[in-house]
């Protein structure tokens, strides 16, 4: 089935709150349904929106903005040691891993609570305490938009690395996502050693899959804000990579500074501790600031405008270049 509306508001439609109007607004229920109304000759511009949780919109979208709702789970192999889970991209995530940890499914626990749908965790790739979606993503299924084809990915294909796809890079806007497959397993491999998780985790009773997933919940609810009361888009810039010599200068410089160290040998900061000390925590702009827990989380305060979140997001980039001398890249996506 497919849903359609012209100049829809898309504010119930970004975490962040943002009001902006699509053209038109096109929500398929199948691959099917999708096909078709693709097929019939469609043309002009193109988004596709899952949750809307990691987008900025900054204007009014002129073209066709597209929503799965495909929302079937289907197990479509099952080992003693492995299962695979075919999931509709209109899934939302965290109802995806809820309904894996009850059915003692591992894999998808440390990446609990996270905005979003299924969709989007192959094209963002989704990652939190030491795990990403693409560890577990065994194939992506797509509709390719320019010919209607039908499109697989293998992991491989797909190209991840952190908060990286191939979705975000050469086919990028090129394919509306349909399926996503994880492989999931039957024993544990918890992956504790992330931040103070392993300490949660053993003050809930120990691992398990639950106590897992209620430790990610709490320690997400107590930093992160709640989409359904403040307005934001999660992190909203990456943590940056810098060499080993530069890394070095800034110790030198701030022997607090948080640093983590890569295989490749660069250095890999914390965004939200550079924000931090450049005083945005005390330094709100007009409807925009960062959150009280968080500097990395930039937050509407009520009633900002898309173009002031982006005036706010450059005041800060400015400030950490000046103070650090590093440059500050947005995971969010801007659109308009
Ligand atoms: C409070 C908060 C906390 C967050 N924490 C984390 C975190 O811990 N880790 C993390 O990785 N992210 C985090 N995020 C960011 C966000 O939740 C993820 O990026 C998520 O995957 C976005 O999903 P979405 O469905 O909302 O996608 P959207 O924001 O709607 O879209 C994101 C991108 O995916 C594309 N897309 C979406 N659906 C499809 C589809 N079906 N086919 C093709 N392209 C599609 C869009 O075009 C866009 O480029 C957080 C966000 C918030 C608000």
């Amino acid at each position: 089935m497919i849903k359609q509306f012209d100049a829809y508001s898309l504010l119930n439609r970004n975490t962040f709150g943002i009001e902006a109007k699509a053209a038109r607004f096109v929500e398929f229920s199948s691959t099917d349904a999708l096909r078709a109304f693709l097929g019939t000759g469609f043309a002009g511009e193109s988004l596709v929106i899952g949750g809307g949780s990691n987008l900025l919109f900054v204007g009014d979208f002129d073209g066709t903005v597209f929503h799965s709702a495909i929302t079937d789970i289907e197990i479509v192999e099952e080992t003693a040691t492995d299962v695979l889970l075919r999931v509709g991209s209109g899934v939302n995530w965290d109802d995806l891993v809820a309904y894996t940890v009850e059915k003692g499914w591992y894999g998808l626990e440390n990446l609990s609570l996270i905005p979003g749908e299924v969709g989007a965790s192959a094209v963002q790739n989704v990652g939190a305490y030491g795990v990403e979606a693409g560890d577990l993503i065994e194939k992506v299924e797509t509709i390719r938009i320019a010919d209607v084809a039908a499109c697989l990915f293998t992991k491989i294909d797909c190209d991840f690395a952190y908060r990286h796809s191939i979705f975000k890079d050469a086919e990028k806007g090129k394919h509306i996502v349909t399926y996503v497959t994880y492989r999931l397993k039957k024993a544990a491999d918890f992956k504790l050693s992330y931040g103070n998780l392993k300490d949660k985790v053993d003050e809930l009773g120990g691992a398990t899959l639950a106590n897992v997933r209620r430790a990610v919940c709490e320690i997400r609810e107590a930093k992160l804000p709640n989409p359904a009361e403040i307005g934001s888009a999660g992190s909203f810039f990456m943590n940056p990579v810098v060499t080993a010599e530069k890394a070095a200068q800034l110790k030198d410089e701030y022997p607090a500074m948080p640093q983590y160290q890569l295989s490749d040998g660069n250095v890999k900061l914390s965004a939200g501790w550079l924000i931090e000390q450049c005083g945005w925590k005390q330094t709100p702009h007009s409807h925009v600031g960062v959150y009280k827990h968080q500097a990395l989380v930039v937050v509407n305060l009520g009633g900002a405008t898309g173009n002031e979140v982006l005036d706010f997001a450059s005041a800060v980039v400015d400030s950490v270049k000046e103070k650090f001398g590093v440059c500050l890249n947005m995971e969010v996506n801007v659109i308009g």
